[in-house]
């Protein structure tokens, strides 16, 4: 027996034995559309008889450029079970039935796909309806239309050829609106439509309506493929192996008089949420006038005046369709002769403002769960719903105008409009002291462009990735910024950037869009937000919090978390620490010191502390460090009071402190040629400083645990400072958990060098300020060694915290700022990687050495605290990864938490032990196929880990 390729209007059943029932699957196979008209016309709701021609009949086209054999007969077939049904015959003058073929695959593409109405219509049978109506202005309006959209849709030809014959017949005519076409002027635009496929095609339109289903079928098939279709795809990331549906339904007309009509509704508001139907319909009109907006619609409401009865039934198909699927509804409906038929029903695309209204209105309602409302709304929505934002149409109207300057990657989301200036402190001081909006432009930036960059609003850089230094700070900030926009030459002397012929000066004005990478010239006009105003927003994440915090979401180990993830921040100053715990941050999970170094009043003590030549010389500037380092620690223990706050040990490379090398030189060398000594062995010493400190590799040179081995008195500092300032708080009765983080570890004997002295001084400063408080020595797991050897690491390290910017950069070698620019872009789109590993987690090889890590780590300390401090610590796929792997918390910059907040608690529900019935994989066994499929044999610590697996205790 031949594959069964078609499906009836009464066969949902069928449908459903043939997927195994489940309703997604049912829509995969006969498309969302199919699907809903299936669904519909089961629950007894009026929807005129109809057939689906599967997805896989698509898909077998696709390969063979034919329809796969007996799909036409079974085509055939279906047609005269409908004929049956209506009484009517395709193509028969006295009583012809007439169809649209339209298409509907399992994801809605609204508009992207083709569809073709009044299939059926021929000379003949136009006669034999204008008989049966006595309505021929009707009938050639429709026939007209069939000519129309035919020729476009499956024969190709431009719209324009048909827009002009109309256009001119109207002005001779002197009608100004189609309604003014009587009868003959449409039999008229019928003849001249013919003649139009006629003269593009050399074929007159088909008078065997058979012929016209056929080609109509193949044109949905062929509209799949499609570039606004592919296009589409590729955004939505919908898979191009879907194939489309095709439905072939009874035509119901909207146009036989003003006793029919035709619309479309949504039963909330779908751009603002809102608990009220919204649609427009339009009386004596077919289904594309309301969508083409030729004629002014009327709102759905005045339906209720002109046709009570109809609009009552409509009211209560919609409700109910609402409450079957639990969802807000999309639906097309036809009245004809005041009867009301249902042409479609899927669930609404919405903006991300509607999608948390709707979703937190539901669960309140009760018509969904709170779990379903969290699993509603994307972190994609989230995100958009907190960064200011461009007006879509604004958006729309710069790029037609073409001022889409560049394109770069979209590093931290939001709309920054700003005069651009190209250095820090020029940027700073036009927004500080001449109070302008101010776009810093770099080609890239430095720990000593962060003043800049917190002045301006927004930073664009023409090169570096997406854990460049601009990129980390920016997000760390909130900042909407572009880096490696690479197309920009910015040059420096003029205060220019050019993109081709079109410049930029310094002080004009630009708009950055972080959440798409697009620069646009001039100023495109913007929306704010804020999470406080945003109370459904709010609520979801209060329920997201309650879903993660659940206990037993994981099967776990001793000291393992059973809980899901918690959410912490990366915060380096008191005001940022109090916005994290604002927008709902359990702890700190990374403050980097180093930024403090960078301010103003303290760069020089640093640079002498860098220079002195001595211990003692070191240690006096080191004094004058102390009492800042403290202040700055004692308001992130204030604003954090009560939860743990991750400091980490002074990071980079000293040279980052220090006056570039070139600027020295130039100034030497001009010093040099005009003759100027004062000074001039001062900066030629500092020179010779700079250049003894040059490193040819300085990311994996002279930085992290290693300077602190190299100088220890830095360190000694901070810890100083940090259990001073605690220690300080806990005296004012704040809850002060510290947490010491030393980054950069490769050898577990870095630690045994550094951690004794450092808690020996944490130790010395609790007794002399008489006070006690738990405390806690920890490691950043950012060198692939460490990650191999964690079971040492460990014995030392109190917590792991995944520093993946560097783990990602030592694992594939990939320099974090130079890999984007140079070769990571093509890498993706060759598809060599999957995605850019800078910003989404590499499972396979990144995440596996952190599962490794990890279970390596608590094998020899059951109750490591492990966590994520890397960029990927606000990313929904990587938030996925460490929940599998069994972190307790991430950590990332304060305005991606609520991302993080909502990421955490769908993964949660997805992975909970009680989901597995659902099909769902437990968070461990979908942490295990990589390691398998390598073949990889468990080092002892894992046998360890093994055995104890057999009696998990829960927390
Ligand atoms: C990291 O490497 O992931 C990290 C958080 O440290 P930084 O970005 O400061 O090197
Ligand atoms: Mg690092």
């Amino acid at each position: 027996m031949a594959k069964k390729w078609v499906y009836l209007y009464d066969e949902v059943r069928d449908v459903e034995k043939a997927t195994g029932g489940n309703w997604d699957d049912v829509k995969g196979l006969v498309g969302g559309k199919g699907a809903g008209l299936l669904d519909m016309t089961r629950a007894g709701v009026p929807v005129p008889p109809f057939f689906t021609v599967t997805t896989q009949a698509c898909n077998e086209f696709q390969k063979t450029g034919k329809f796969p054999p007996g799909m036409w007969e079974q085509e055939l077939a279906a047609l005269k079970q409908i004929e049956r049904k209506t009484g009517k015959k395709f193509g028969d003058p006295n009583n012809p039935l007439l169809v649209s073929c339209r298409s509907g695959a399992k994801f809605s593409m609204p508009g992207m796909m083709d569809t073709v109405l009044n299939l059926g219509l021929t000379d003949k049978t136009a006669e034999g309806i204008v008989k049966l109506t006595s309505n021929p202005r009707f009938v050639y309006d429709s026939y007209r239309r069939l000519v129309e959209m035919f020729g476009t849709v499956v024969l190709g030809i431009r719209d324009e050829a048909f827009e002009e014959p109309l256009k001119h017949y109207k002005a001779r005519k002197g009608y100004k609106l189609d309604t003014e076409m009587n009868a003959d002027d449409w039999k008229e635009m019928v003849k001249q439509f013919r003649a139009v496929v006629m003269r593009e095609q050399g074929f007159d339109f088909p008078q065997d309506p058979y012929e016209q289903l056929k080609l109509a079928t193949e044109a949905v098939f062929k509209s799949w493929n499609g570039k606004r279709a592919r296009d589409y795809r590729k955004k939505e990331h919908i898979p191009d192996d879907l194939g489309t549906a095709v439905n072939i339904v009874t035509m119901v007309f909207g146009n036989m008089g003003d006793t029919s009509g035709t619309g479309v509704a949504f039963t909330r508001n779908p751009s603002t949420g809102e608990k009220k139907m919204m649609g427009e319909y339009l009386l004596n009109a077919q289904g594309e006038d309301v969508v083409a907006g030729i004629r002014n619609a009327d709102p759905i409401q005045n339906l209720k005046s002109q046709m009570p009865e109809a609009y009552k039934q409509f009211m209560d198909i919609t409700n109910k369709l609402e409450e079957h699927y639990r969802e807000v509804q999309d639906v097309e409906f036809t009245i004809e002769n005041k009867k009301l038929w249902m042409l479609q029903t899927r669930n609404a695309k919405r903006t991300a403002q509607a999608a948390v209204k709707i979703a937190v209105d539901m669960a309140k309602e009760g018509l969904i769960s709170k779990e379903e409302a969290v699993g509603r709304v994307t972190p994609d929505q989230v995100d958009a719903l907190l960064h200011p934002h461009f007006d879509d149409k604004a958006k729309q109207q710069a790029e037609e105008k073409g001022d889409v300057l560049a394109t770069g990657v979209n590093a931290s989301p939001g709309a920054a409009v700003g005069q651009a200036y190209f250095d820090a402190d020029k940027a700073e001081q036009m927004a500080k002291e001449n109070k302008q909006d101010v776009i810093m432009v770099r080609p890239f930036t430095k720990p000593d462009d962060v003043h800049g960059m917190i002045a301006a609003k927004g930073v664009l850089t023409s090169e570096g990735g997406a854990t460049s230094h601009a990129a980390v700070v920016a997000r760390q900030f909130g900042i909407p910024c572009i880096v490696g926009a690479s197309t920009i030459k910015i040059n420096l002397d003029n205060r220019t950037m050019t993109v081709d012929h079109r410049v930029v000066k310094e002080g004009d004005w630009i708009s950055l869009d972080g959440t798409t990478g697009n620069v646009y010239l001039g100023k495109v006009p913007m929306t704010a937000a804020s999470l406080e105003e945003q109370t459904e927003l709010m609520t979801l994440l209060k329920w997201a919090d309650e879903i993660s915090a659940r206990p037993n979401m994981r099967v776990a180990l001793q000291g393992w978390p059973s809980k899901g993830l918690q959410v912490w921040a990366n915060a380096d100053y008191p005001k940022d620490a109090r916005r994290a715990r604002s927008y709902g941050a359990m702890g700190i999970g990374l403050c980097r010191t180093e930024h403090m170094f960078f301010e103003p009043e303290r760069l020089p003590i640093v640079q002498r502390m860098i220079l002195a030549k001595t211990s003692e010389e070191r240690t006096a500037a080191l004094n004058e460090l102390l009492p800042y380092q403290r202040k700055d620690f004692d308001g992130l223990f204030e604003a954090m009071d009560g939860l743990p706050v991750i400091i980490r040990l002074i990071d980079p490379p000293l040279h980052e402190f220090m006056p570039s090398e070139e600027g020295l030189l130039e100034e030497v060398i001009t010093m040099r040629v005009k003759g100027e000594t004062a000074g001039l062995e001062e900066k030629e010493h500092l020179l010779n400083a700079v250049r003894g400190m040059h490193e040819s590799n300085p990311m994996m040179g002279l930085r992290g645990v290693r300077l602190s081995i190299a100088m220890p008195e830095i360190v000694e500092m901070q810890v100083r400072a940090i259990f001073e300032a605690a220690a300080d708080c806990a005296k004012r009765g704040i809850v002060v958990k510290p947490e010491v983080m030393i980054p950069l570890t490769g050898t577990a004997k870095e630690l045994e060098w550094i951690q004794p002295r450092l808690v020996r001084i944490a130790k010395t400063v609790m007794d002399e300020k008489g006070v006690r408080f738990t405390y806690k020595f920890g490691t950043m797991i950012e060198i692939p060694r460490a990650a191999v050897t964690a079971a040492e690491v460990a014995k030392l390290a109190e917590f792991f915290s995944f520093g993946t910017n560097d783990l990602t950069q030592m694992t594939f070698g990939y320099s974090r700022d130079d890999a984007e620019r140079n070769f990571l872009v093509t890498y993706v789109e060759q598809g060599i990687l999957p995605k850019n590993p800078f910003q989404t987690l590499d499972r396979d090889g990144v995440g596996r050495l952190m599962r490794m890590a990890i279970e390596e780590g608590r094998a020899t300390r059951p109750n490591l605290e492990v966590g994520i401090c890397g960029e990927h610590g606000g990313d929904p796929d990587s938030i996925e990864w460490c929940h599998i792997i069994g972190n307790n918390y991430v950590s990332c910059s304060p305005f991606r938490v609520p991302i993080a907040r909502l990421a955490a608690a769908q993964v949660a529900l997805k992975y909970q032990p009680s989901a597995k019935k659902n099909g769902a994989k437990t968070a461990r066994k979908a942490a295990r196929p990589a390691a398998r499929k390598a073949n990889v044999k468990r080092p002892t610590a894992r046998k360890k880990v093994a055995a104890r697996k057999k009696t998990p205790a829960r927390r």
